[in-house]
Order: structure tokens, then sequence, then C-alpha cells
């Protein structure tokens, strides 16, 4: 009996033994699978963050896409806007809207239009200034010492020089032709360097340096033209004034009916030496003359004068 009870209580021990292991064995599996599902959490968080961190990259990729898109457009854009705006300026443009030289030889062979540039001598108070007699020398000289003055009349020359130079300006306009003035003020008396440039820069066919002479002796009288001789800028230019000088002088003392003095070339004249254009200078009579002084301010000898300029100018542009 007691060996029956002992085989009993070992059984019970030996049950208990097996459920507390059964016990410690399903805690161990729970363990396990919680374990097993706190790593699938962590994985499928991981997971999750490298979905989204994908998703971020494709965003950030879609992003830089759409930037560069964005960018080879407004390039394109750019490209296309310069072509444009390089295919809109034509060689008609480009004629109409620059300033050289060669546009403005293109647009006179379009349109057959002559520039003339009247200079009237001298101004108000002249202008004691020095400036450079030529481009290749060191001699200095005054820009106006004044000019002339009627002998009778007293009236100065750079009045006369202006009343001639604006008459024969209206007639040349009439006649089509492009007039610039290097001065349309008695007050003013811009340098002779000055005057030469305004006929430089207007590319001009002609300019024309309008005066009146004077002499200590009375008697002298009649007109004659001034021309470059062969110096400074005036190198190339100088032949060709001369036949236009000639050409002027000879319309002017028929016109005008006065005493034929010449065509005297100057190496002196600052106006000329700066020249790049043909250039001319009228002494359109004797202010020192009584006759001649009288003449000068008349209005219709002035209207004369104008006239055979006028003309030969014509003549020696080949506008006739
Ligand atoms: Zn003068």
């Amino acid at each position: 009996m007691k060996k029956a009870l002992t085989l009993f209580l070992n059984i019970i021990i030996l049950f208990g033994l097996f459920g507390l292991f059964c016990l410690f064995g399903l805690f161990g599996c729970t363990s396990k699978a919680k374990e097993h599902s706190v790593e699938n959490e962590l994985y499928n968080e991981q997971e999750t963050d490298y979905e989204k961190e994908e998703g971020y990259v494709q965003e950030i990729y879609f992003v830089q896409k759409v930037d560069k898109l964005q960018r080879l457009s407004r390039e394109k854009s750019k490209a296309i806007k310069e072509n444009t705006s390089t295919s809109s300026v034509t060689p008609e443009t480009i004629i109409t809207v620059t300033t050289t030289p060669e546009s403005d030889k293109t647009v006179k062979t379009n349109t057959d239009r002559k520039t003339v540039v009247i200079d009237p001598g001298h101004g108000a108070g002249g202008n004691r200034e020095e400036e450079r007699q030529s481009p290749d020398s060191e001699v200095m000289k005054i820009k106006d010492p004044g000019g002339a003055q009627g002998v009778s009349s007293r009236i100065p020359e750079y009045v006369v020089n202006m009343e001639v130079a604006l008459k024969l300006k209206t007639l040349l306009e009439q006649n089509n032709v492009n007039v610039v003035m290097t001065k349309i003020d008695n007050n003013v008396s811009p340098g002779n360097i000055e005057r030469a440039e305004t006929g430089n820069i207007n590319n001009a066919d002609l300019e024309i340096r309008i005066h009146c002479d004077s002499a200590a002796d009375k008697s002298a009288n009649g007109a004659s033209m001034l021309v470059p001789a062969p110096i400074g800028y005036a190198v190339d230019i100088s032949s060709i004034s001369r036949e236009y000088g000639q050409v002027i002088l000879n319309s002017l003392v028929t016109e005008a009916g006065m005493y034929n003095r010449g065509v005297i070339e100057r190496k002196d004249l600052t106006g000329f030496n700066w020249s790049k254009v043909p250039v001319v200078l009228v002494e359109m009579g004797f202010m020192s003359s009584p006759n001649e002084d009288n003449l000068l301010n008349d209005n219709s000898y002035q209207d004369k004068l104008a006239v055979g300029l006028c003309n030969g100018i014509f003549e020696s542009l080949g506008l006739n």
C-alpha cells in the first residue's frame, strides 16, 4: 500500500513537472512568436520606411525630372526667342537702324539722295580757343578770329554768311537734297575741326563753307573758291574737292555776274585738313569793297548767290 502511495505521488510529481514544462514551453513559444511579430513589425516599418524612402526618392526624381523638363523647356524657349530675334533682324532692318557709313551709302543708293553739309562761317564774338591745324601737324590755330565786317554797312560777315546759307539750304531741300547745318545760331562759333566732323559724321557728298572776303585794298572784288591741299585727312578728297569747287565757282559768278578770282588751293585751313569728305570754301565777294558790301546785304542779290551755288552743287554731284 505504501508502495502504491509512493508510485501515485511520483506520478503526480511527474505530471506536475510535465505541466510546468509545458507551461514554460508555451510561454517560450509565445515569446518567440511575439519576438517574431516584433521583428516583422520592425521589418514592416523598415519596409514601410524604405517604401516611403523609395517613394521619396521617386518624388525627388519626379521633381528633378520636372525641374529638368522645365529647365529644358525654358532653355528651348530661350533658344527659340534668340533664334526668332536673330532671324527677325533682316538686312533691311539693319540698313534702317544702323548709322554706319556703309548703311548710309546703301540708303543713298536706294533713294539716290545726296547729303550736303552747309557751314556758315564765323559767329558773334568769334572763338579764341585753339585747335590743331591738321591731324598730322602740331601747329595750333585759333578757332575763329571773328571774320570780316561790311566797310559801309558795318554788318558782320557771319550775318551775311548765315543768310545765304539758309537760302541755299531751302533751295537744296526743295530739290530733294538732304541738308545738314554745322550751326544755325549766329551767337555760336564751333571750331573748324568740329565743322569738318559734321561732314565726316554725316558722310556728306559735299561740305560747302560759306564766307565773304576782305582786303586792305577797297578795289578788290569778285568771288574765289578755296579748296584743300592734299594733306591731313584731305589727302583723299583734295582732287574731287577741286573739281567740285571749280564747277560751283563758275556757276556762282555766272549767276551773280561778278569777277571770277579762281580756285585757290590752301594747306593752312583747319576745316579742310580734318575733312574726310569733299569740301570747298566759297568767298562770295569783298565786304571791304563798298559796292560788294551793299550787294552782299541785298536780299535779291543773296538769292542769286544761293541759286548760283545750288546750281553748281547740282552739277558737281550729278543731280542735273
Ligand atoms: Zn570768313
